[in-house]
């Protein structure tokens, strides 16, 4: 059948990330005003914009959804799938950046590389997107966009190239100065920006326009052979097609970064901002092909071409009017309603009913969704979020997406028991929806617990449990996600022995060594079948995983340890899966008991921006949250404070930074590792476990 959306080359799937308050909600807004699919422009301060769909978005201020929305620009179709702006949310910075083929990053023209555009510029990294940076706000006093773009290149080691100029700055901003074109564009203030027009460069700004012009040819040159040969080469400078095309080349290769200016509250330099996503960023066809493997796990790619079998990824699972609403971004072949395909992920066959594109205010039935397209399927039954769906003749699983393991963890109970199984029930759907947030019952004291990245992630689930599923529910205190592990390697045999009918044997010898940090627990079997039959092995093997997962300090599951079954011994008579499963299970204990074990816990990555008067205030309290720094950096009159903290310090953190500073410093934060605890801490943990 033939496409249905526009051909693949005219395709841009692309996500807008910035931090908080660099204006991605009123950029986001502006550019689906400017692409006709709203018809006027709510105020994000008003809590109407189109992209915060959710309620408590809009109190919060924040997204933390990736709503996808289509719009047309000139003769292509834009994906834009919505990237959330706090770091609690790194599974959904993730998850969309799998899905993007491109990406906008928004800067704030007067407070510029903020901590947390840094983290998310890392991420894209990872994931090889190319990108344009947006430095918005150039209409603030103090705006600074040259510096913004000196300070990506320092901070991020990218290669901004400045495409365009600010026509004035702070209040006498008025539009933009265009490099590549060598003119100046206006925006009409009474049509909201809709109308503009070009002319000539002012006289007093020609000099620096040209200046300008000169480093941009050559910082192209440098990157790209082709538009060097053409550069130097000569006669004459290269048009404006051949420099378009050699930043499009420079930007796919990840190269180069456009750079643009703007500021979208103003209604200024959005409408080249979509002609730049339109130019620069990749279309599906221009990325390599996405990668997987077959059902026996042999490495497998596919071309995104309509001709090849199907290929599509589930990157969101949300509940829209009670329904299931999945959507996928489909990489090769055309998902059809009507069609049944492989959730080659789960083993499960999906009849895809109905498919649709999200457009910012409503929802379009598609017959199909093509190579290239992002869309959703409503109704589904069998996907959740990083499951591959397939052809059946063709099955392929593509990667899988990057999820952190949760770092807290807090009981939840409903505040009136009559809720009860609807509370599971709600828990197991948000879970399916997110990954990166798990739901289990403690075996020892029946609760349920749930666990996620951070406390604003649970807090925010908590809401939503409020909200959408109408179930008021309690938390605790939060408790930190601990690790055990061992320090030196130790020994143990043990021989398990039970008479009666049936009388039950087995005997392991065992060792523990510590593992390298964040490689998990291994288990491994030298033990001849002589000493313990290869039948048994298994038995053996979840017998030392029950113990591990029970820890010997503290009760906290343990992880980056070595176990080796070197012997054993059988009986001819009286040996069973019970008494080797027993017989690992005392061994591993008892050997990990030896081998100084000890309690870990999760570490931040902090960076903390104060104003200088707070310093003093802020490196005091981090000291007392056992914070090591690791680097403080003055910058446009404020200090930089980057530390690695535990987390389980830091409860609290965001009200008592505000209130220390009265509300002018900022932070961000991410997990970064696992370290030992101070033997004190330890004591303490253990402690609490006997008690
Ligand atoms: P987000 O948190 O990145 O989504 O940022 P928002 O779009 O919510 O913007 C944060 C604040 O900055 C809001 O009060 C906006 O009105 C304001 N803002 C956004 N863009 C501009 C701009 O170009 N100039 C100025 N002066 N303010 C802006």
């Amino acid at each position: 059948m033939a496409r249905l959306a526009a051909p693949i080359d005219r395709v841009r799937n692309i996500g807008i990330a910035a931090h908080i308050d660099a204006g991605k909600t009123t950029t986001t807004e502006r550019i689906l005003f400017y692409a006709g699919v709203i018809s006027r422009m709510g105020e994000v301060a008003e809590g109407s914009t189109t992209t915060d769909w959710m309620e408590q978005e809009q109190e919060r201020g924040i997204s933390i959804t990736a709503a996808a929305t289509t719009f047309p620009w000139r003769d292509h179709v834009v994906n834009l799938i919505d990237t959330p702006g706090h770091v609690d949310f790194t599974i959904e910075v993730e998850r969309s950046l799998r899905v993007l083929d491109g990406m906008v990053a928004v800067f704030d023209a007067v407070r510029g590389v903020e901590p947390q555009s840094e983290t998310v510029w890392r991420q894209a990294d990872r994931y090889g997107v190319p990108r344009l940076a947006f430095i918005n706000k150039c209409d603030r006093i103090g705006a600074d966009p040259a510096a913004v773009a000196v300070a990506l290149r320092a901070r991020t080691g990218a290669y901004p190239i400045v495409v365009q100029l600010p026509l004035g700055l702070a209040e006498d901003f008025d539009g933009i100065i265009d490099l590549i074109h060598l003119r100046a564009r206006r925006w009409d203030d009474a049509s909201q920006g809709v109308v503009f027009t070009d002319g000539p460069i002012p006289e007093d700004m020609l000099a620096d326009a040209q200046a300008a012009r000169e480093t941009m040819l050559e910082a192209l040159a440098e990157v790209d052979d082709t538009f060097m040969n053409l550069y130097l080469g000569g006669p004459g400078e290269p048009d404006v097609a051949a420099i378009k095309a050699a930043l499009r080349r420079a930007t796919i290769a990840g190269k180069a970064v456009p750079t643009l200016c703007g500021a979208a509250y103003r209604n200024k330099g959005v409408h080249d901002l979509l002609d730049a996503v339109v130019d620069y960023l990749p279309a599906p066809s221009d990325i390599p092909p996405v990668r997987g493997t077959d059902l026996a796990g042999a490495a497998r790619s596919r071309p995104a071409s309509d001709d090849a079998p199907l290929a599509a990824l589930a990157f969101k699972v949300a509940v829209d009017r009670g329904l299931p609403v999945t959507y996928v971004r489909v990489y090769a072949g055309a998902l059809r309603a009507g069609d049944s395909v492989l959730n080659s992920t789960k083993g499960k066959i999906e009849a895809i009913e109905r498919l649709v594109r999200m457009h910012a205010n409503h929802r379009e039935d598609v017959r199909q969704l093509d190579a290239g397209m992002i869309g959703a399927i409503v109704g589904g039954r069998t996907a959740t979020t990083g499951d591959t769906l397939c052809d059946a003749a063709a099955p392929i699983i593509l990667d899988r997406l990057y999820v952190p393991e949760p770092v807290i963890s807090v009981a939840i109970e409903p505040a009136t028991a009559d809720h009860l199984v609807r509370l599971d029930e709600a828990l197991a759907a948000l879970a399916a929806e997110d990954p990166s947030f798990r739901v289990h019952t403690d075996e020892n004291s029946g609760a349920t617990i749930i666990s996620g990245m951070g406390e604003l992630h649970l807090e925010i689930l908590v809401d939503r449990l409020r909200r959408e599923f109408q179930i008021d529910a309690r938390i605790g205190r939060p408790q930190v996600a601990y690790r055990e592990t061992v320090t030196q390697r130790a020994t143990a045999n043990r021989t398990f022995e039970r008479m009666g009918t049936p009388a039950h044997f087995g005997e392991v010898h065992l060792v523990v060594e510590p593992n390298a940090r964040g490689a998990g627990t291994i288990f491994t079997n030298r033990a001849s079948i002589a000493e313990i039959p290869a039948r048994y092995v298994p038995a053996v093997k979840a017998g030392v995983t029950e113990a591990a997962a029970q820890g010997v300090c503290a009760g906290f599951p343990m992880t980056d340890v070595a176990v080796t079954v070197v012997g054993g011994a059988h009986h001819p008579v009286d040996s069973s899966d019970y008494g080797y499963k027993a017989a690992g299970t005392q061994a591993f204990r008892t050997a990990a008991s030896a081998a100084a074990p000890t309690v870990l816990e999760p570490v931040m990555a902090l960076e903390v921006v104060t104003p200088d008067d707070s310093l003093g205030d802020v490196l005091g309290d981090l000291g007392a949250r056992r914070g090591k720094i690791t680097g403080i950096q003055a910058r446009h009159g404020v200090q930089t404070v980057a530390c690695f903290v535990p987390l389980s310090t830091m409860f609290g953190y965001a009200t008592d930074l505000r209130s220390r500073t009265r509300g002018r410093a900022t932070y961000s934060m991410e997990f970064k590792h696992y370290a030992e605890v101070p033997h004190q801490v330890r004591d303490e943990l253990s402690a609490r476990v006997r008690a």
